[in-house]
């Protein structure tokens, strides 16, 4: 294989009980809105036979993503299943952490290790208006001081978007300062075909490192890996803390992108903008041995040559592309 396949995003539902305008946005996600059918979803014995197989080709970090991951019934078995799988891998979780504070015990005895909490705004009327629900921020709050109180690792997401939400970055970032959390600070994206994407809303990465170096002194950390989506900054007063930054859309990083996602529906994505996936679910149906199903994910991985982001302004994204929401942010 070219690149190395190291890192599995896998979607276990296609629906939310957020609607964050740059990703579900209410008016298409509403009550009528065609979502995957019940029998077309894989069952955790299916998720979780696939994601062995994938471990068994080199993927080491597992991340489990929807969707709301939360809403989806048995997750917790699925963790237990997921943490089972022979060799030695990461096993992670994004979430909007609604559920999390009830969800956070079981989850980490089942052996989950790391959870990453997606939160654009501390301001309650900001969030509210942000997620589409009114539902306030406490709540996510809870959840991720259950997490830590368990034990889990904790990451915060904040998706920033001009004249919505880049008041919040301070906030956000004392609000990691003071729990010990790592704040990741998302540049938004033209992800899907419904958010209404303008580049005008993106935040560079490095306007919102500036806004961030008028109150902290922060040094450029080196990544961890080849392919490490974020870029990262230590503060120079707190030894061990840092923050950091997903410019995809500024500074894009596809060259040594080593991710797929796997859909809630069993299709392979080797790109989040990937117009189509590759159906792993039939063959899976038809009762495809292990060494087939390998043979099927390696040759769709070997014939990857996606680099969407970095094209992005050659084929001026007209193309439809899939939801986040189902794909698995
Ligand atoms: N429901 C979970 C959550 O809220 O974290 C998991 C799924 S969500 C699609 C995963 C991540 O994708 C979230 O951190 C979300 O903020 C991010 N996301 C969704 N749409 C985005 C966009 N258009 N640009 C940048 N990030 C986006």
């Amino acid at each position: 294989m070219q690149r190395p396949l190291r890192d599995l995003r896998i979607s276990v539902t296609d629906r939310c009980n957020y609607r964050c305008g740059y990703c579900m946005p209410a008016e298409v996600f509403g009550e009528d809105y065609p979502y995957l059918p019940k029998a077309e979803i894989l069952s955790l014995e299916e998720i979780a036979r696939l994601t062995s197989i994938f471990c068994g080709l080199g993927v080491e970090k597992l991340r489990i993503t929807g969707g709301e991951p939360l809403l989806r019934r048995g997750l917790v078995d699925l963790v237990d299943m997921l943490a089972e799988i022979p060799g030695k891998h990461d096993l992670a979780m994004t979430t909007n952490g609604s559920a999390l504070a009830r969800y956070a015990k079981k989850l980490k005895a089942a052996g989950l290790q790391r959870v990453t909490i997606s939160m654009d705004a501390l301001d309650p009327e900001t969030f509210e208006r942000m997620n589409g629900t009114g539902a306030s921020p406490d709540r996510v709050i809870e959840g991720i001081d259950a997490a830590l109180e368990h034990g889990l690792k904790v990451k915060i997401n904040s998706v920033i978007q001009r004249g919505v939400n880049e008041d919040q970055i301070v906030d956000l970032a004392a609000f990691g300062r003071k729990r010990g959390i790592t704040m990741r600070f998302i540049e938004y994206m033209d992800t899907g075909n419904t958010n209404g994407w303008k580049l005008g809303e993106v935040v560079p990465y490095t306007e919102m490192l500036d806004t961030l170096l008028h109150h902290y002194s922060l040094e450029e950390i080196k990544p961890n890996y080849v392919g490490e989506t974020a870029k990262r900054f230590g503060y120079q007063d707190l030894p061990g803390q840092e923050v950091g930054f997903i410019s995809s859309v500024s500074k894009p990083f596809c060259g040594d992108c080593n991710r797929a996602r796997l859909s809630s529906d069993g299709q392979l994505f080797t790109c989040l903008f990937a117009q189509h996936g590759h159906d792993l679910k039939t063959a899976l149906r038809d009762g495809a041995t292990y060494d087939q199903l390998a043979h099927i994910i390696a040759s769709i991985w070997r014939g990857r040559d996606d680099r969407y982001s970095e094209l992005r302004s050659k084929n001026g994204g007209a193309k439809p592309k899939p939801e986040m929401s189902y794909i698995g942010g």
